[in-house]
């Protein structure tokens, strides 16, 4: 380890342990260890399903058949993955009471797997079926992912108060597709409470996570980027600690103790 990652470690460790609320936001680059690529990388999801012609809502409400390939694909890639060293130590970090939250924008629930609590999932989870057109919502298992749109049951009962969409789909944010207002207010919660803002494994590129690191900033708070490469975050981070998050996050949990 070169003398300036040691010191920029022990440095960002002091800063988690004298905060009273440490808030990590994470993104893909976290659960790449765990067997998940990026999917924008070179071997994603996207290089097979160009995004905006499968994961908008507008081509699932239109042609839920052939954007279901999509999630059987998301559910291929994700079933049978599991927490890396990274989303362990980010749990450790909760259990010592130094870390208050979770801000993910990754829907593969492997951040709760890991064992932390307080998890905000920005762009959904894998574990339930939901209808765009009237909110219903259904638990369902990775394992017994259904082979063809499910229609929603609430079709024969609210035929009325039905909107567009006939089919369920499981509960992740599609591009064109607004983020569930609970989830919103959480986040707004957090944005104004975070002293250090950890960021793990994203370029905080999409709204709303794009507009946390400068917010927290703004408010007098600190952030840590952890993350292989050079980021919009960079230029703003009062740490950054350069390398993969598997490798990184553990050494400075050791750190905070
Ligand atoms: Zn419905």
């Amino acid at each position: 380890m070169n003398n300036n990652l040691s010191n920029d470690l022990s440095q960002a460790a002091a800063l988690l342990k004298q905060s009273d609320c440490n808030v990590a936001l994470t993104g893909a680059g976290i659960s790449v260890a765990s067997g998940i690529p990026d999917f924008r990388s070179s071997d994603g999801l996207w290089t097979i399903f160009d995004p905006m012609e499968y994961a908008t809502l507008a081509a699932f409400l239109h042609q839920p058949e052939k954007v279901w390939q999509m999630f059987q694909a998301v559910h291929n890639t994700l079933l049978g993955c599991k927490p890396n060293s990274a989303h362990l130590a980010l749990a450790q970090l909760e259990v010592a009471k130094r870390l208050q939250a979770v801000i993910t924008q990754n829907i593969d629930g492997l951040h709760q797997l890991a064992g932390n609590g307080t998890v905000l999932e920005l762009h959904g989870n894998t574990q339930s079926l939901a209808c765009p057109g009237c909110g219903y919502r259904q638990p369902f298992d990775l394992s017994q992912f259904p082979p063809a749109p499910v229609p929603c049951p609430q079709l024969a009962v609210l035929p009325q108060d039905h909107q567009q969409a006939q089919y369920l789909k499981p509960d992740v944010i599609l591009f064109g597709e607004d983020l569930q207002p609970e989830i919103i207010r959480q986040f707004w919660y957090w944005q104004n409470k975070i002293d250090v803002l950890l960021v793990v494994g994203t370029s905080a590129d999409v709204y709303p996570a794009a507009s946390l690191p400068r917010i927290v900033k703004e408010l007098g708070g600190k952030v840590i980027e952890i993350n292989v490469q050079p980021t919009a975050v960079s230029a703003l981070a009062d740490y950054t600690l350069r390398g993969r998050a598997e490798i990184i996050l553990p050494q400075l949990v050791e750190k905070v103790g």
